[in-house]
């Protein structure tokens, strides 16, 4: 058996109030972690209570370069977007959108969570598309929260794998570029060893409870950044159990041009995906039905 990989240091990610309204912890980005390529953002959104008529949202808005994934652990959120794509996303679902060339799309609360209120909370994530593949088509992926694949240890610990394998169990998303997504669930004191290829971006991201992983330590808010080596890592809930994610990844190593709401590869790039969205190259979103109409 392998030794556990080294842990390069922590993230403390602290719950804050963003100019929009949105109270998220967010790891990253960061001025001073770019150890965590291929991934770009990842936002923990809420938990945060609602009343009635106050949730918010996203309206119509591009991506291009990369792709969002939208899991949801308590409320609703609806997805709709300019390549015909729609769906609510319910808690345990996962929502895996590639913008690609490049999408408009709105994600706001459902008209449910908007009428009655209630308590939003959910993760999402971006990941980098490499760029070779930054202007393949856009594509939209929806499970269910019984669609995805899981599997209870005997110590208790449950593992439900969006993408990439861990513990045995492979996820159900097909990604672009190997790139592993789990959320674990550990009674006190359970365990859970993940085995992540060598070289590969390895993140524990705990939003409940705390947890030792390879020997480090880390309460609710704290990413556990691993280094690139080789070797899996171990967490171990502590005395209250723990929630956390587990996200890995190949590191592109490509050059990053990021602005707003498009990630590429130079500045060239992102002035013309400027002027693509503004000459409505990006498409619009054809409301159907009741929800939004615009
Ligand atoms: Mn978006």
């Amino acid at each position: 058996m392998n030794a556990p990989r080294p842990v390069l240091g922590i993230i403390n990610a602290q719950r804050q109030t963003e100019g929009g309204g949105f109270v998220v912890r967010r790891p990253f980005p960061t001025g001073r972690v770019d150890n965590v390529d291929p991934f770009l953002l990842l936002d923990e959104m809420g938990p945060v209570d609602y009343a009635p008529g106050k949730a918010i949202g996203a309206p119509d808005h591009p991506h291009r370069g990369f792709e969002t994934v939208t899991y949801i652990l308590s409320g609703e959120m609806e997805h709709r977007d300019s390549n015909g794509g729609h769906g609510v996303i319910t808690p345990g679902a996962v929502q895996w959108m590639t913008a690609g060339s490049g999408i408009v799309h709105s994600e706001m609360p459902s008209n449910q969570l908007m009428r009655k209120g209630g308590r939003m909370h959910g993760f999402q994530l971006w990941v980098n598309l490499p760029a070779a593949k930054k202007m393949i088509p856009p594509r939209y992926q929806g499970f269910e929260a019984h669609e995805i694949p899981s599997v209870t240890m005997a110590d208790g610990a449950i593992v439900r794998v969006i993408s990439g394998e861990v513990a045995g169990v492979r996820g159900i998303v097909d990604t672009t570029s190997p790139v592993t997504y789990a959320h674990v669930t550990l009674p006190a004191g359970a365990a859970i060893e993940w085995d992540v290829d060598e070289g590969h971006t390895a993140l524990v991201h705990t939003f409940v409870g705390s947890v030792v992983a390879n020997g480090t330590e880390a309460v609710e808010g704290v990413m556990v950044v691993c280094d690139r080596s080789v070797g899996p890592v171990h967490v171990t809930a502590g005395d209250d159990g723990a929630e956390v994610l587990l996200l890995g990844g190949q590191p592109l190593g490509e050059p990053v041009a990021r602005y707003g709401p498009f990630v590429m590869n130079t500045r060239e790039e992102i002035i013309q995906a400027f002027d693509d969205y503004e000459s409505g190259r990006l498409g619009t979103i054809v409301a159907s039905g009741s929800g939004i109409s615009r």
